[in-house]
């Protein structure tokens, strides 16, 4: 069977250019002693809105380590399909996150919640999670509340499973199953329960997303407690690892986080818990290689810096339709965004200071970075003027995705002095 290896980060690249510049980032922390698998991903939305298809991902995945003559595993994640959406992913991806989102809280058939609940019928009550402090009450009652809201979505997730193993074989592809984008977290009680679900239809499960407290905002920090997400996220570790011997699903299933990227403040805590247990882990950063090659076209000046000024203007203009489908996602504040006439007196460096996510530079400006990471389309409709801009500056460009990635990211994350 493929298999993801303990540390992997999923890597967005819109616009499809930034592939080598992502393995170098990857292949430096190799040479610090960390080992971890790439995986492109990708959702049909951003394939959609920049008119891209699923094996262009692949091409660049192939071609990019290639190049680096990069020999170790990576992947290609068909990101948030689902049943409609899968079809012309399945050629080109080995990683397959299916997305379970629109299911959770449709009622399955009353007899499947029965058979569910008397199958779990040695938990009810105190259940203690072996060789940790971790323990639950649940009643009867809350079981059954757990599968009218989950065995719907896990019956659904078997269903897209099967499409997608009918097609490339049972081998061939890693399984993920995220259920992120939702308004509220699923308890570390809730997660027992889904993973008994999956577990109980075969599904082999390698990586699980499950929605945490606080606000993923896209490409800015995490808005919540840490605390309280460490605990929360502590607390699946173990009920993940207690599943994987309970239920049987397969020995390498980790978390996977759907960090929206950049959200610094969790990663040390994310690191440590990880160290501590000796468990894996799959980030994904999503889409802010974009950001980057705006900053870096920023930084390269002359007409790029107009460019990118165009590009910020323009999506002042058009903010409510860029905003509409990510609304629960971003959160901008717009008398904090700076005018028109602001921005077209700045010059390079204070354009890339606004936009580059350094907490606490006083030039730093999060409502205006949410923007402009949600405003990738407005350089999709200019995409020959784009992609000659980002080639004509591609060392600058390729530089800034890599320090963000690398310094950023991955030295954050796995504690790379
Ligand atoms: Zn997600």
């Amino acid at each position: 069977m493929l298999k993801l290896g303990k540390y992997s980060v999923g890597l967005g690249d819109r616009f499809g250019h930034q592939g080598r510049a992502q393995v170098k980032a990857i292949m430096k922390a190799s040479a610090k002693g960390i080992e971890i698998t790439p995986v492109w991903n990708k959702s049909n939305r951003e394939h959609i809105t920049i008119g891209t298809q699923p094996g262009d991902v692949r091409a660049e995945a192939d071609s990019a380590t290639k190049l680096a003559q990069y020999s170790k595993p990576y992947f290609v994640d068909a990101d948030h399909i689902n049943i409609d959406t899968v079809d012309r992913f399945i050629e080109s991806s080995d990683f397959f996150t299916i997305d379970v989102a629109s299911y959770i809280g449709k009622k399955a058939d009353a007899g499947e919640i029965d058979e569910f609940v008397a199958s779990v019928e040695k938990y009810t009550g105190k259940l203690e999670i072996p060789g940790t402090k971790l323990s639950f009450i649940t009643t009867k009652q809350q079981i059954v509340e757990i599968a009218e809201k989950y065995l719907f979505a896990a019956i659904k997730a078997f269903d897209i499973y099967r499409k997608i193993e009918k097609a490339k074989g049972k081998q061939n592809f890693i399984t993920e199953v995220s259920m992120d984008e939702v308004s509220h977290p699923q308890t570390p009680v809730e997660m027992f329960y889904i993973l008994k679900m999956l577990a109980s239809k075969n599904i082999p499960l390698q990586t699980i997303a499950p929605k945490f407290s606080g606000r993923f905002n896209k490409g800015v920090d995490y808005a919540g407690d840490p605390l309280k997400f460490a605990s929360e996220f502590e607390s699946d570790l173990m009920v993940i690892d207690f599943a994987i011997k309970e239920f049987g699903l397969p020995e390498n299933l980790k978390m996977s986080i759907h960090s929206g990227s950049d959200k610094f403040a969790i990663y040390p805590y994310i690191g440590s818990i990880i160290k501590k247990h000796n468990k894996g882990i799959h980030v994904k950063t999503a889409g802010t290689t974009w950001l980057e090659e705006v900053i870096g076209l920023a930084e390269s000046g002359g007409e790029a810096l107009m460019f990118v000024k165009e590009i910020y203007i323009k999506s002042l203009e058009k903010i409510e339709e860029l905003c509409a489908p990510y609304a629960d996602v971003i959160d901008i504040k717009l008398s904090f965004l700076p005018s028109k006439s602001d921005v077209l007196l700045w010059d390079n460096n204070r354009f890339a200071a606004s936009l580059r996510h350094v907490p606490g530079n006083k030039d730093y400006n999060a409502n205006m970075r949410q923007l402009i990471h949600v405003a990738y389309k407005l350089a999709a409709l200019k995409l020959d003027e784009y992609y000659k801009l980002i080639e004509a500056n591609e060392t600058t460009v390729s530089q800034c995705v890599f320090e963000n990635i690398y310094y950023r990211h991955i030295c954050r994350l796995f504690d790379i002095k």
